[in-house]
């Protein structure tokens, strides 16, 4: 049985728009295109909607980051996630419970402090909180993890499953064309312009716009249009516990551990740590080493831990670029083309980055949102320097 939204008429040979990809960003942009009256639109995704890294993450959403390209995009997103429920007239299970940015070391209390009053210079508003109220927010953490946080109180996470269907059902609504089991195998090309795509069964269809949204695969639809860009596939492992008491209301980025966790209102302890290596493999299976790594990590975060069984452990693969950040928009000389590839916080930032490409797409207006994010960066080498990511970012800029 197909699921709600996605359709099982034939292709047809052409529509406005085709997007490669049915995560969250692929149906979030599909929306926001129909929306303004876009809706000519056809959404291809080789296995179904959010199996990709979209119903894989760790459903985690803030802007309260370091930098004003973060701060600025993410922010837009997250305004976005408090009426999105409103918005899409279903509940996507947007738990506000808030989200901290723990400090362990002097060090990093030195950046959260530097990122607060940044924070508020932008007017995103955070607070700052020092080792005693810390451990009061967090009381079940190890205190000695403990220096201080920031903590952005109407931030926290959603229900990764509930945002792509709602996202899916309402683009479907408005008459985009969603297809499940259909890969992209080739981009149908006019000189140097992208003008379709050919896909794993042999029908090619036509478009005046391309949109290159798969993910962990985003790479190879790059090489279909001969785009070179640093761009590293990279796998990520998140766990899972049986419910346990309440023990955690906000989500918590530990800059420490390169951990992120939170705790669900059916009780289970949600959590994923990243290795001091980018794991470029495409396996879907856990491992033992991740898992590993992940126990011992928040089971030091948390001790109560220690014992709590676990429900299930999987995988899931994004692309990501040196400094970590996206990239969106056009690509000058590929005419045809759209990028939303590079998401490593690609959750959050779907509901702010669907809107503004859209944007693009429909006027061709670039918002100063956007700007930062362009394809130019990734050539000049003027990387987004953010530092309240959980990845070890040298590694990243190495690796890439
Ligand atoms: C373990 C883990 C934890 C994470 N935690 C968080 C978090 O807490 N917060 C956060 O914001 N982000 C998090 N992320 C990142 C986030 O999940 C991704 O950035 C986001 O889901 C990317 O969405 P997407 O739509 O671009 O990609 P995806 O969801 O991966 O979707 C891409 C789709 O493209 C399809 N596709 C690929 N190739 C083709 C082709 N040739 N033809 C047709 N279809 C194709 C795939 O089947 C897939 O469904 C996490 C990721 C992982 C793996």
């Amino acid at each position: 049985m197909a699921l709600p939204g996605v359709s099982t008429s034939p292709l047809r040979s052409g529509y406005d728009t085709i997007i490669i990809g049915a995560g969250v960003q692929g149906v979030a942009i599909a929306y926001e295109l129909a929306k303004r009256g876009h809706s000519d639109v056809l959404v291809l995704d080789r296995s179904w909607p959010g199996g990709g890294a979209s119903g894989r993450n760790g459903e985690l959403i803030r802007s309260a980051f370091g930098s004003r390209e973060w701060c600025e995009l993410f922010e837009l997103s997250r305004r976005k996630w408090l009426g999105l429920s409103q918005e899409l007239d279903m509940n996507v299970l947007f738990n506000r419970s808030g989200y901290a940015v723990l400090a362990s070391t002097e060090q990093q209390w030195d950046q959260c402090r530097a990122d607060h009053r940044f924070q508020h210079g932008l007017g995103i508003r955070t607070e700052l909180l020092d080792e005693r109220e810390a451990r009061r927010a967090l009381p079940a953490a190890n205190p000695d993890l403990v220096r201080g946080a920031v903590l952005q109180e109407q931030a926290g996470f959603a229900h990764h499953d509930s945002v792509v269907a709602a996202y899916l059902e309402n683009a479907a609504r408005l008459g985009v064309q969603i297809v499940a089991g259909e890969q992209v195998v080739e981009l149908l090309r006019d000189g140097d312009a992208v003008i379709g795509v050919r896909t794993a069964r042999g029908q090619e269809v036509r478009a005046s716009t391309v949109v290159n949204a798969a993910g962990g695969q985003a790479l190879e639809i790059n090489a279909m249009a001969g785009l070179r860009m640093p761009l590293v596939a990279a796998r990520l492992e998140m766990l899972v516990t049986q419910p346990v008491r309440p023990f955690l209301k906000p989500g918590v980025a530990a800059l420490e551990l390169l951990g992120y966790c939170h705790q669900t209102g059916r009780g289970e302890f949600v959590g994923g740590t990243e290795l001091a290596r980018v794991d470029e493999s495409t396996s879907l299976n856990g491992t033992w080493t991740v898992l590993q790594d992940m126990a011992s990590k928040f089971v030091r975060l948390f001790p109560m831990l220690a014992g709590v069984r676990l429900l299930r452990h999987w995988a899931g693969t994004v692309s990501q670029t040196p400094d970590l950040a996206p990239v969106l928009g056009p690509v000058p000389e590929v005419p045809g083309l759209v990028l939303s590839v590079g998401w490593v916080y690609g959750f959050m930032g779907a509901p702010g980055a669907a809107e503004l490409l859209a944007r693009h797409i429909v006027s061709g207006d670039t918002d100063p949102r956007m700007a930062p994010f362009g394809i130019e960066r990734t050539r000049s080498g003027a990387w987004i320097r953010e530092g309240s990511l959980v990845v070890d970012m040298d590694l990243a800029e190495e690796t890439a």
